[in-house]
């Protein structure tokens, strides 16, 4: 349709809010949270480019009030983000034993072995079909980014680099024949084509296939005040109602599901064909679905207070950070990831109240968070300058980090997590 562009009554600007759903294409008029403008994550700055300017885009969340799929338009397209990818999954040791678990849990439950095919999506570096190898089942891995599949590669687990969709279903699906199980984590937000994805799920899998899929839950996000966890790179946020009604659309059943603890509180998924009549749906997934009515999930009231917790969250947290510098203290931030960067741009923290921050990462030291421009050094920093405080960027990993930097006590450094609302820890 043409001539739709509302504008904004007082200053005659088109008006944000025209773009659609990219699940049912209902025009995305209400505000989920707005968090200003933000450059992308993933963009670290390196000393050479510290004159140079950076690309904002808004970090708008919208809330479809037909589907009520959160979401943010499409700025950047995956082919730049995930075509050379800096992250490999077999670095996190927590995550290879949880992607281990799975396998241990999946194979008897729906009787996966040598005669088999497992796929996976976004199979990184095969950090989780490593697991299906040890146990003889044949694997195919399916990885754009070709630097992290050739890591697969190497290891000896069949990969193709591709984005997925309809068309790489088809030509799997030619080439290898389908899959009795198809399972993506963490890859199911990051799809800006949601319908041509799971279509292409579906056409992969056999007849009595099963597709699980892991993925951060909208309801913990709420709940858990983790409005970091928005940024360009995900572009849906998915409730059990709404992914339940994506999967359906398609032909697939969602009959069972997990609450899982990573990243904050996840979803795993388990879907087959609507008319694979031989796995019943189970308590668990009418449980959930009935605790997420119940919470509100279909009343656009309950997604409406968001926006207010998310800015009293911003001002609690500049209120600790100035009463700590007029106090004289010395602040420095632990990591660099997605999440520390939407926190720091959407607060306005850069140096005059965090000195610099820290990364394992050696690709990330050296260079400055975008945006925020903070620099990054190697976590030794931090024994050498003796910060009061230590600000826990990636929190979702405190536990861990806190362990390591057990030592800032004996000066009495302390830590600080800033979700869900600014704490000094004990
Ligand atoms: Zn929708």
């Amino acid at each position: 349709m043409k001539n739709e562009t509302k504008h904004d009554e007082v200053s005659g600007i088109p008006a944000q809010g025209h773009s659609r759903c990219r699940f049912c294409g209902t025009r995305l008029t209400q505000t989920f949270v707005d968090l200003g403008m933000s450059p992308l994550c993933q963009t670290h700055i390196a000393p050479h480019q510290l004159n140079q300017m950076e690309p904002f885009y808004p970090l708008h969340a919208y809330v479809c009030d037909k589907c009520f799929l959160v979401q943010l338009q499409e700025f950047v397209s995956p082919q730049d983000i995930f075509s050379e990818y800096a992250y490999f999954s077999s670095y996190s040791d927590s995550w290879v034993a949880h992607a281990k678990q799975y396998t241990e849990s999946v194979m008897p439950r729906f009787g996966i072995g040598p005669r088999s095919r497992v796929m996976e999506i976004a199979s990184n570096d095969g950090y989780l079909l490593q697991h299906f190898v040890a146990k003889g089942v044949p694997v195919l891995g399916i990885e754009p980014a070709a630097n992290v599949a050739q890591a697969a590669i190497a290891k000896g687990i069949p990969t193709t680099v591709k984005f997925f969709g309809r068309k790489t279903a088809g030509e799997i699906a030619t080439e290898h024949g389908k899959a009795d199980l198809l399972l993506g984590n963490n890859v199911l937000a990051h799809v800006p084509d949601l319908n041509d994805f799971v279509a292409g799920m579906r056409q992969l899998l056999k007849p009595d296939g099963v597709i699980t899929m892991e993925f951060p839950h909208l309801y913990r996000l709420m709940e858990s005040n983790q409005f970091d966890t928005i940024y360009h790179e995900h572009f849906s946020y998915f409730s059990f109602y709404t992914v339940d009604k994506v999967f359906a659309a398609h032909g697939i059943t969602l009959f069972d599901v997990e609450e899982l603890g990573t990243h904050g509180g996840s979803l795993r998924i388990y879907g087959r064909h609507a008319d694979d009549t031989s796995k019943a749906v189970t308590p668990r997934a009418i449980e959930l679905r009935q605790r997420e009515l119940s919470a509100g999930v279909i009343d656009l009231n309950g997604y409406r207070g968001f926006g207010e917790q998310v800015r009293e969250t911003k001002r609690k947290l500049l209120e600790f950070l100035i009463h700590a510098k007029r106090a004289g203290k010395h602040i420095a931030g632990y990591g660099a990831p997605g999440k520390g960067n939407t926190l720091l741009n959407y607060c306005g923290i850069r140096q005059d109240f965090v000195d610099y921050t820290v990364d394992r990462n050696p690709y990330k030291q050296g260079k400055y968070t975008p945006g925020t421009r903070i620099p990054i050094h190697h976590p030794d920093k931090i024994r050498e300058t003796k910060p009061d405080y230590v600000l826990i960027l990636p929190w979702n990993l405190r536990q861990e980090i806190i362990g390591q930097l057990a030592y800032i006590r004996e000066w009495g450094g302390r830590f600080v997590v800033p979700i869900p609302e600014v704490k000094v820890l004990p």
